[in-house]
């Protein structure tokens, strides 16, 4: 054996030549790992003993992607691509021997190899779109030689991972091998190629899949109008398709061209430094400074859940889906069921969509118990209270909660607003007692704000943080405030979209200019999605905001078929002429003259008054650290992942261009816009969110 250098060693099994990197955990191209892996490739090929070679891993896995900690720092050669330019050009066939999963940078580089081998376990693909990258090591050019353009344009604008099994089907793999019999199978593999003399199989030199695809530029418009929803906003998807076109109408050595081009200005472009901050961010939000990795944590088997409405139901599906068995409790029969119901209608959507089996949604319904008895909640390890949002129904549903459930059990609420600690000082085990906020439809959402109290135990903060993991949710702590992160933030938002409505500005001209920043929708369709008779009742309606009248008139919404906006029997929604006099009437009898206002100021403020709240959130330590906040709204409230949350957008744009605007309106409209002490100290100290 010859060991090449630290991560890298080459030996011979006969007249096969084994390369073996072994980097863990994952083996990622690091400099090091490309450098020998360069040198065995060299020298594998000058050995006149050597008829081909297998490029193989050690550990859990193939190369697995590139090294991100070396993303924005200087490139070290060799480059990826040199390293496969070398392996493509060998002499020899070299086939690469995949288990695990070969991802990125470490597809590419079988990719580059004359043929590929698998494990049926094992997974390929190419996420770099989900940094805001493409695959810059020859994929979008290699991929589509291999299954098609079609197939390659699902795969890498997706970053989707592939099975083994059926990439073989696709082409992207020659052979699958017997699990667990890597090697074995690669070297045996090998020496077929060596017996039959095949050819050296260069993926740059197929042309058949191309030839199909060459002449129909209708491929790729389709495609385009087909994705325009999901890929709204990001540069890096039209950068992969054009990439990929570049692969049928360009030869081989321009299209790579085409993308290096392309690669480098997403790397150094504003949207993929957004994601990558993302991508880090989340693994950040985990990380608890005086709760660490190592802290005991309670085991949760069984879960009762208080409540089958909107919230109670989602949340319960978390469970089932995730095989933990859920109590439900409810006071009233007809609630149970309709509860019941809409969980069983969710998870037969899912089957007739092919996502779930028969068998899965009633092994799931099986795990469910819905009873109007709340002494059967007393086994669960982890009680959710979802009932009404009213501090007196939830201090009466935790001593009772206090009484019945049995000792160690985590007690929860999913409250929205109210303060934790004056509902777990209803119980006399206030460290059990944790908020849950779940955002809405809590089986779709994947946020979870882990709210804790003053008493909060450390292991219960553990335990909830792990659990949110087992249900596929990302979670970030909070401590106690009305409105925990999220809807503390989204209220400065609401104030502002409520005045500038009395300002001159329409709700769709809101809507409008946050929809085009990004997000999913404006305040006002929101509302109407919503609701906009949560928490009115016409007995206490005075007519006193826009909302009120709206409701009066039975405008409560979507479900009424009308609300700010009028709504169409598909529920399309259009600007409403009876909503614009509404609110020009009510401002006039406030005095109010309207004035056009420009769509920079509604973007400003309705959002930097965000920002300002996410920067009291990080002095009051109600957030651990600024990019859990913006982990909150990419998560909770569809914040484009390409801005990168609030916090990393107001770094981007600089914080003293914020606090100047601020201070701006502060100057016209007064102290909802008064600078908090964190921002002003920032922009003293020439510093951003991300330098704390
Ligand atoms: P909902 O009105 O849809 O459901 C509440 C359910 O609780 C009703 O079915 C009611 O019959 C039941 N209930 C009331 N008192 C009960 C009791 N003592 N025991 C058992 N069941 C009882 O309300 P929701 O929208 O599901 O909200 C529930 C909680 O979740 C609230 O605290 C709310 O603030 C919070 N929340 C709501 C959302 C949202 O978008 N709807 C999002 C996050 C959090």
């Amino acid at each position: 054996m010859t060991s090449i250098n630290a991560v890298t060693s080459l030996t011979r099994d006969g007249d096969i030549a084994v390369i073996t990197l072994d980097s863990p955990p994952v083996n990622a191209l690091s400099a090091t790992l490309r450098g020998g892996l360069l040198e065995a490739v060299g020298q594998a090929s000058a050995d006149p003993a050597v008829k081909a070679i297998v490029l193989i891993c050690a550990g859990r896995t193939f190369i697995a992607g590139a090294d991100i900690t070396e993303f924005g720092k200087p490139p070290v050669a060799p480059s990826l691509a040199d390293v496969e330019l070398a392996i493509e050009a060998a002499t020899k066939p070299v086939v690469a021997a995949i288990h695990g999963t070969a991802l990125g940078g470490g597809f590419e580089t079988a990719l580059a190899c004359h043929y590929r081998v698998a494990v049926p376990s094992a997974k390929v693909g190419l996420p770099e779109v989900k940094l805001g990258l493409l695959p810059g090591g020859g994929g979008t050019q290699r991929l589509p030689r291999l299954v098609g353009v079609e197939r390659a344009l699902a795969m890498i604008t997706s970053g989707e991972m592939v099975g083994a099994k059926a990439a073989a089907e696709l082409g992207a793999i020659d052979a699958l091998v017997e699990e667990g019999k890597l090697l074995e199978g690669a070297l045996g593999f090998a020496r077929d190629l060596v017996a039959k003399n095949a050819p050296l199989r260069r993926v740059r030199d197929l042309d058949e899949k191309l030839a199909a695809a060459r002449g129909r530029p209708e491929i790729f418009a389709d495609f385009r109008k087909e994705n325009a929803r999901k890929f709204r906003g990001f540069e890096a998807p039209e950068s992969n398709i054009r990439c990929i076109e570049a692969a049928v109408n360009l030869p081989f050595d321009e299209g790579l061209a085409v993308e290096r081009e392309l690669f480098i200005k997403l790397m150094m472009g504003a949207q993929s430094a957004a994601q990558r901050h993302v991508f880090f961010a989340e693994r950040q939000a985990a990380k608890i400074p005086d709760v660490p990795d190592d802290t005991p944590t309670r085991a949760i088997k069984q879960v009762g859940v208080l409540g089958a409405g909107t919230m109670g139901g989602g949340i319960t599906m978390n469970f089932l889906s995730a095989g933990i068995p859920v109590t439900m409790v409810e006071t009233n029969q007809a609630a149970l069921d309709r509860g019941i119901a809409t969980i069983r209608k969710n998870y037969e959507a899912s089957a007739k969509k092919g996502r779930l089996t028969e068998a899965e949604v009633e092994r799931r319904m099986g795990l469910l118990t819905g009873t109007l008895e709340f002494d059967a909640l007393a086994p669960s390890d982890l009680v959710i209270e979802a009932v009404f949002e009213e501090m007196s129904v939830k201090k009466q549903v935790f001593t009772m909660l206090d009484a019945v459930v049995k000792q160690s059990a985590i007690l929860a609420s999913n409250t929205s607003y109210l303060d934790i600690d004056a509902i777990a000082a209803m119980t006399r085990r206030p460290a059990d007692v944790i908020g849950l906020h779940f955002f809405s439809p809590a089986n779709v959402m994947r946020l979870l704000e882990v709210v804790r109290g003053a008493k909060t135990a450390k292991d219960v903060i553990a335990t909830a943080m792990q659990m949110a993991k087992k249900i596929g949710k990302v979670a970030v702590l909070a401590r106690v405030c009305p409105g925990f992160i999220g809807n503390r933030m989204l209220h400065q938002r609401q104030i502002q979209a409520n005045r500038l409505i009395l300002e001159g500005a329409m709700p769709w001209d809101v809507d409008r200019v946050l929809y085009d920043f990004g997000l999913p929708m404006g305040p006002f369709a929101m509302a109407d999605l919503a609701g906009l008779d949560l928490g009115w009742t016409a007995a206490t309606s005075k007519s006193a905001t826009i909302r009120e009248i709206l409701c009066e008139l039975d405008r409560r919404g979507q479900k009424t078929g009308a609300g700010f906006y009028d709504y169409d029997e598909n529920r399309r929604a259009k600007p409403s002429p009876v909503v614009a006099k509404i609110i020009e009437d009510f401002a006039a009898k406030t005095g109010a003259v309207p004035r056009k206002i420009p769509d920079q100021e509604i973007l400003e403020r309705s959002l930097y008054p965000m920002i300002n709240e996410g920067a009291k959130i990080l002095e009051e330590g109600v957030a651990i650290r600024s990019s859990d906040i913006d982990i909150v709204w990419i998560n909770g409230y569809g914040w484009p992942v390409y801005h990168g949350g609030p916090m990393f957008w107001a770094d981007l744009i600089g914080l003293d261009k914020v606090l100047a605007a601020l201070r701006g309106y502060e100057a016209k409209f007064g102290d909802e816009f008064k600078p908090s002490a964190l921002l002003v100290k920032l922009v003293e100290e020439g510093r951003g969110f991300k330098d704390l």
